[in-house]
This record gives C-alpha cells, structure tokens and sequence, in this order.
C-alpha cells in the first residue's frame, strides 16, 4: 500500500542538558519519511523555503522517497525551538517562526491521489478536510496533533478525531484531550471518539495501542542516553505506518508488529540529534532491534 505523509519540514534549535544544536534540519515529515523509508518508499507532501539544504534532499531521494509533493517557495523554512529539562518527556517550545508554513495548503500531486495510506501529521485540523478531499479513496487515514491545536482548535479536532482510523497521541495529549488521568482510561475514551486504533507512545516507557476490543503494550528500548527526543513521535509513526504499507489490511498480527517496528525506530531517532542516527541507520540494524525487543518481552 502507498503511504503518503503530509507536515511540516523545519529547521530545528534545539537545547538539551546534553547540548544545544542551532538550526538542524528536523519537522514531522523528514522524521516519519526517513523512518518509513526502511518499509516502503513514502511520498511526502510539505513546503520548504529557498534557505533549504539540497543535501538533505538529496539524503531523502537516496532512501527512496517521492518528493513530487514538496513544494520550494521563496522565502524561509518554517523555524522551531524547544527545550527539554532532565525528563525527556517534558519540553518547552521556546519559539515558532511559521514562514512559508503559515499559509500552507497542502495540494496533492496527481500521482498520489490514489494512495492507501494517508498520514497528516500535526496539520492544523481545519485543513485536514481540504486535504483529504484530493484523495480518491484512502483505505487509511491517520492523524497525530500538537498541544497548540488542542488548546486553540479543541472542536475542529474532536470532529477530525470521529473521521479518521488512526490516532497518534502522546501521554500529555491523551490526557488533555479526554480529561482521564488514567492512561488507559484515556486510551479507551479516545477509541470511543472515533479511531478504530489509537497508538499512546509513553516516552521512555513505549507505547499502547488500544483498539476497539484489544489493548496491546510495546516496551521501549532501554536507553540510558537519550541525546534528543526531538522527532521520536515522528519516527514512531513512520515506522508503524511505513511497515504496515508493506502489508496488506489493518491485521492485528500486523498492527503488532507495526508498533513494535514504530518504537524500534523512535529508539534510534532518540540517540543523536535531529536526523543524525536515521541518516546513519541501515536496515540490518532495524532488524537486529526489532528482535532484541522480541527477547526483551517474551516470557
Ligand atoms: P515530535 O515527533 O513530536 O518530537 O515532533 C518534533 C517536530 O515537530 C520538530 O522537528 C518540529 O519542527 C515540529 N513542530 C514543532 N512545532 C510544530 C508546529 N506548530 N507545526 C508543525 N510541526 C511542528
């Protein structure tokens, strides 16, 4: 199945305890393209500005992704920068520069309108109709947001939440957009909003994935020098995504495997910063984690 992922694509400051990098290039779409990639050769829908690395480009065309759906514009690419305290999971986002992002509207390319699988990643949810309305018939349709749209567009994002099959939400998120404290309280009351399948990632401690009658929980790896968590959401996504392109239906056999495969890639995403580790990974490395999980979880 084709797997088409729609978001942004940035430049990236981020400051850790562990050290600060300016301007690295980051943005949901390279994390979850470059992830997908070791599954399937994702297209990938976003804007850049004329200040964009080639050698970047470059890197994404040489894993096999379709960039017919990237846009340059003149102008600068859209900016971000956040920091993370000691807890990984926690971060502050310090400035959001939009740039040619601000009045993106995403047009998909002729050649991708008949895809299988369609990823919009943390897009404003007013727009999600727009986008979806260019796709013949998408067997999936997936989504993840941010805490800014739950905070400024709750509504639009609850009506988002009853259309698409699969939802990507992060602990804190979970927890805001259900007002459960209880994660899979949370989880359970996302499912009944719409989704068929809603993937919890809990940071270090991995990820739940909640279906309409099952739930299913992967470890993370265990990592004791996260660099950068930047993009592990991202990543996350690509690998569940990219790996289930390669299948054919939402098989729960599958969908496991997915997740697993999903916080497999995270958990190299995490060990360096911005793109650093996916840039270097190869798949005989995805494969050789991809069984540690399975020794780490069987008993
Ligand atoms: P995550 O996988 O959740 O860590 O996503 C990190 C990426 O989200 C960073 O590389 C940022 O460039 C990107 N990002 C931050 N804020 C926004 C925003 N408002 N819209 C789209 N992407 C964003």
């Amino acid at each position: 199945m084709s797997l088409v992922i729609i978001g942004s694509v940035a430049f990236d400051t981020v400051r850790t305890p562990w050290g600060d990098r300016e301007r690295i290039v980051g943005g949901s779409v390279p994390y979850c393209s470059l992830a997908a990639s070791f599954f399937t050769r994702p297209r990938i829908v976003g804007v850049v500005g004329r200040d964009f690395p080639r050698k970047t480009l470059a890197l994404l065309k040489s894993r096999g992704v379709d960039l017919r759906g990237l846009r340059i514009k003149a102008g600068k690419t859209f900016f971000w920068e956040g920091k993370y305290e000691d807890d990984p999971n926690k971060r502050t986002t310090l400035r959001t520069d939009l740039n040619v992002y601000a009045d993106f509207r995403p047009e998909i390319p002729e050649a991708y309108r008949g895809s299988r699988i369609v990823y919009l990643a943390n897009l404003n949810p007013e727009h999600h109709a727009f986008v979806l309305s260019q796709f013949r018939k998408p067997a999936v349709v997936a989504m993840d947001t941010i805490r800014l749209w739950i905070d400024t567009k709750r509504e639009a994002l609850l009506r988002e939440l009853g259309r698409v099959d699969i939802y990507f939400a992060n602990d804190e998120e979970a927890r805001m957009i259900t007002g459960e404290s209880n994660l899979v309280a949370a989880g359970r009351a996302l499912v009944r909003l719409g989704p068929s399948l809603v993937l919890l990632k809990k940071g270090e401690h991995g990820a739940l994935v909640f279906g309409r009658d099952f739930v299913f929980g992967v470890l993370a790896h265990p990592c004791e020098h996260v660099i950068d968590p930047t993009g592990a959401g991202d990543s996350f996504a690509g690998g569940f995504l990219g790996y289930l392109a390669g299948r054919e239906g939402l098989h729960l056999r599958d969908v496991r495997r997915a997740a697993v495969y999903g916080s497999v890639l995270a958990s190299f995403t995490i060990e360096d910063f911005g793109l650093g580790r996916l840039e270097t990974l190869d798949a005989g490395l995805v494969e050789a984690r991809f069984r540690q999980f399975r020794k780490m979880s069987t008993f």
